[in-house]
């Protein structure tokens, strides 16, 4: 077995493992390129190495893990994407959503000519997205698929989002685990991670490997700068992903209410067709989710979901409090963009953030308390209250995923440790071998090794 490490190998995003067996290259994960321009460069790149692939394994449906498959069908591959059902039924969201905004983007910056080049593309249209989605395979979590002469494959649940799974690849000669993303034992959606199965060679993500989640009550907190913006005759902008996060909330924000911990008569608005759309396959996978079905179905009870774009830009208008909910969740695109533009001037707003901010989006900035956003090519002042909230990440924290690999049934002769900022790829290293006396090393970009 041979593993070649094209992306997630020094950051958190692009996530494309291609794992080389005896007859077959098969590519775990189809990441996209975010944050920081130097990584988003690499979108732009079609990797040699990825030129004769026999199959693709998607761990889960964040476009971070899937949202490159549009460009490398574009880049002519015909062969079969593997995912769980619920992945599979996400993706049809994500991807679409994704090729829109690409789209979109290139459409806007011919439109203002602040592209560099001629004239600006997308990375990829909705029809590749389309043709990317009929070539998707779902594939029960616990039941395994053969590929070729000796591989099998297999997939478990694990936390993170509405169909999320861990990869077993086992090649007849050695089992490859790959983590995805490890969910929270304590996801408000979510169940906890299952137990990896048995491993030689480990895979392991790293976004949150130098952090341990501080034991603070979210809602709680959620509940008090509600109340202090409300009183200011201010309005609460949270930029979310649309998918998982955005439902999150929903729930916190409901169960807020019925408590009384935030007026039952704020308008939470809902300005997302994404997070409409996504907040439906929640309803429709209920049965994978931790909360009663009869919570999963109120979710959106009282929530005002705002369909188009006009009714949108009226809404940063509005003159009463009120709380929004709108994606991208790092503010590097979408609806999201005009409340921002609308609404950071303003001290009596409050921003909070509730999801891992990539480094180079606007997210960031904001976290890093930066005072100015450049928005849709313009200079926009921040003086609305910023908060961050982590008690809502969706990813393990260094304690969660060292209790996570603990659950293998032996320490793997080898891991891999990836999908982190080169400070948390590099703690969780040190922790492997120094908690657990792990063999563990962090592979650079592009490096293949065998196995
Ligand atoms: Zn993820």
């Amino acid at each position: 077995m041979k593993i070649h490490f094209l992306g997630a190998a020094d950051g958190v995003t692009g996530s494309r493992h291609l794992v080389h067996t005896d007859d077959r290259r098969i590519l775990l994960d189809c990441g996209l390129f975010q944050g920081w321009k130097l990584h988003r460069e690499r979108n732009w790149v079609m990797p040699e190495a990825l030129r004769d692939i026999d199959a693709v394994v998607l761990s889960h449906a964040h476009l971070d893990h899937s949202g490159w498959l549009p460009a490398l069908v574009k880049h002519g591959f015909r062969g079969p994407i593997y995912a769980s059902p619920a992945t599979c039924a996400l993706a049809q969201v994500l991807l679409l959503d994704s090729a829109h905004l690409q789209e979109e983007d290139a459409r806007r910056a011919n439109r203002h000519g602040y592209s560099r080049h001629e004239k600006a593309l997308p990375l990829y249209t909705r029809a590749d997205a389309q043709r990317a989605l009929e070539q998707m395979v779902a594939l029960a979590p616990g039941r395994a698929l053969k590929l070729g002469r000796q591989a099998t494959l297999r997939l478990a649940p694990v936390g993170h989002l509405l169909g999320a799974c861990s990869v077993n690849l086992d090649d007849g000669h050695l089992a490859l685990g790959f983590s995805g993303d490890v969910g929270r034992s304590t996801d408000l959606l979510m169940p906890p991670p299952q137990a990896p199965r048995a491993a030689d060679v480990m895979l392991v993500e790293a976004t949150y490997g130098n952090r341990v989640h501080p034991p603070e009550d979210s809602p709680q907190r959620l509940a008090q700068i509600i109340q202090r913006t409300v009183q200011r005759g201010g309005s609460v902008l949270m930029p979310s992903f649309a998918v998982g996060r955005a439902q999150a909330l929903l729930l916190v924000l409901q169960r807020l209410k019925a408590a009384g911990q935030i007026p039952t008569q704020l308008p939470i608005f809902l300005d997302s067709p994404m997070a409409v759309e996504a907040t439906a396959l929640y309803r429709r996978f209920g049965s994978l989710l931790r909360i009663p079905k009869r919570e999963v179905q109120t979710l959106c009870d009282g929530v005002r979901l705002v369909s188009n774009a006009q009714q949108s830009q009226r809404l940063s208008a509005a003159r009463y409090p009120a709380v929004v909910i709108s994606a991208s969740g790092m503010a590097t695109g979408g609806r999201v963009l005009h409340h921002l533009k609308a609404m950071a001037p303003d001290a009596r707003h409050s921003i909070v953030l509730a999801g891992f901010q990539v480094g180079g989006t606007r997210g960031a900035r904001l976290m890093a308390g930066e005072r100015e956003l450049k928005i849709h090519g313009e200079m926009v002042p921040v003086r609305a209250e910023v908060q961050q909230l982590e008690g809502f990440s969706g990813h393990a924290d260094r304690e969660e995923l060292l209790a996570w690999l603990r659950l293998l049934p032996q320490a793997p002769q080898q891991t891999f440790v990836v999908h982190g900022e080169p400070d948390a790829t590099d703690s969780l290293r040190f922790a492997l071998k120094n908690q657990l006396g792990w063999r563990a090393r962090v592979p650079a970009l592009g490096e293949c090794v065998s196995l």
